[in-house]
């Protein structure tokens, strides 16, 4: 039995690494971005957000410098500000709505997200989303203190400074899909205002392919005081959503579609290459390509145990949605007053926060979001032809219709790797043989391609009857 085909031994194939992405060499168009990101002005910005006393998604709405009215009019000012300096594509807004008092919304509220969209080049029905998020709501020990000092420097103004510096990079730059980059409120209120953005977007039938969510990663320091700048935690898994969507809790087309998608996975195998997994799998890939000698720590959890984030609202609409977050979190610094105890300084203060280290993991955001919206979308309708016993493995798929695709990419990997290994162009072909690679020893996908060299995430094929 053939169990592994190494890279190099496969003439057709092309270089390892890099292989679900693109080609060896950088894309300039991404590596400028990639170079742009600035320590600076996330430092600034992380200051900046920490000095509002609160932002507490009930705190006081009116005064110029305290509070969350002050901190979101900021945001937006700054974002504007980058809007107008980058000849104003960037559409800058607030998307407000009332939350009615619920578990910790003690009377009605208005929750209030920063929005900044970028419109990609391919507009009509090629276009795609991508959203990314950090949360600018900051909280106390007390879920429910709208008054004590919370500076959230980290939790999550690392967040919003990130996705508010590659607003302000990508700004200028021209992409095929659309970006979006969100402030958002409400998270440590019940995920709200993300929620209440992916509702819409859920209801307006955006063609919404991929979120991500940054919330804490601003220290590179633990809480035993051991130092990791080189590294952050990607937490990919859309299985659990899909088993959420079994039992009701959400609308009943995605309800349908996962029972479908559950079913494909238990036929064949495909527990870690749901949309969200080929999500994760890319930003690892793409980051660590752009990030040389920086590690994306891929975990298949929806996020760490007993706590959530902004993409889990997104994940359980059936988005492909994942996570970002520091390599080890120290609770002193998270959710608790700022005060001094038994000689240990309590609070989420910005010097606890490493500016240096945000730009990092800001980068890899930047790669791989870049990457997403300079590609062609994953090929649809991917199958694996199961019609008799064999030894190769036949995929199919529908055709793209981007005017810049060039072809297709088929990708796989033993079953126990966590990414590609192995990877073959096919070119502008919707069906292809790999001889004497059998179906039952491998996990496959398909990825598009443009004449650039940017490759869509990958599809994993669904079991088919051959036509
Ligand atoms: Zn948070």
């Amino acid at each position: 039995m053939q169990r592994t085909i190494g890279c190099g031994l496969l003439a057709v194939a092309i270089a390892c690494p890099g292989l679900a992405a693109g080609p060896a060499e950088p894309n300039p168009q991404i590596a400028a971005v990639v170079a742009a990101i600035s320590a600076q002005r996330i430092e600034a910005r992380i200051a900046k957000l920490a000095s509002f006393h609160t932002r507490h998604t009930l705190s006081e709405t009116n005064s110029e410098t305290r509070g969350i009215g002050a901190a979101r009019r900021w945001i937006k000012a700054e974002l504007d500000h980058c809007s107008e300096a980058s000849g104003g594509r960037l559409k800058v807004a607030f998307d407000a709505y009332v939350e009615p008092p619920g578990r910790r919304i003690p009377q009605a509220v208005e929750i209030v997200n920063v929005v900044a969209v970028l419109p990609g080049a391919q507009a009509g029905p090629l276009d795609r989303y991508y959203v990314v998020s950090g949360h600018y709501d900051s909280r106390a020990t007390d879920v429910m203190d709208a008054k004590g000092q919370a500076p959230g420097a980290n939790d999550d103004a690392s967040g919003v400074a990130a996705v508010m510096e590659m607003a302000c990079v990508m700004a200028a730059q021209r992409f095929d899909a659309t970006l979006v980059f969100m402030a958002v409120a409400g998270e440590e209120q019940g995920l709200l205002g993300a929620k209440h953005w992916a509702e819409q977007a859920e209801k307006l039938g955006l063609p919404l392919a991929g979120m991500i969510t940054n919330d804490i990663i601003g220290s590179s320091t633990g809480a035993d005081g051991k130092r990791d700048n080189r590294s952050v935690r990607l937490f990919a898994n859309g299985l659990p959503a899909l088993l959420t969507a079994q039992s009701g809790a959400t609308s009943d087309a995605f309800a349908q579609r996962a029972r479908a998608e559950l079913k494909a996975i238990a036929q064949s195998g495909g527990e870690f290459d749901t949309p969200t997994h080929q999500l994760g799998r890319y930003l690892k890939e793409i980051g660590e390509r752009y990030l040389p000698g920086f590690t994306v720590h891929l975990i298949p959890r929806p996020d760490r145990f007993l706590r959530g984030g902004d993409h889990l609202p997104f994940l359980e609409r059936g988005y492909a949605a994942v996570r970002f977050t520091e390599p080890a979190e120290d609770y002193r610094h998270q959710h608790q007053d700022v005060r001094r105890e038994g000689g240990v300084q309590f609070g989420d203060l910005p010097e606890f926060v490493d500016p240096a280290y945000v730009a990092q993991v800001t980068r890899i955001n930047a790669a791989g979001l870049a990457a997403l919206a300079l590609a062609p979308a994953p090929p649809r309708e991917v199958g694996i032809e199961v019609g008799e016993l064999e030894n190769d493995t036949t995929l199919r798929w529908r055709a793209n219709a981007e005017p810049d695709l060039a072809g297709y990419r088929i990708l796989w990997r033993d079953p126990g790797e966590a990414t590609w290994t192995h990877a073959l162009d096919v070119g502008k072909l919707t069906r292809h043989t790999l001889k004497g690679i059998s179906k039952d020893n491998f996990v496959f996908g398909v990825a598009a391609l443009d004449h650039d060299g940017n490759a869509s995430p990958a599809s994993f094929p669904r079991p088919l009857r051959p036509e």
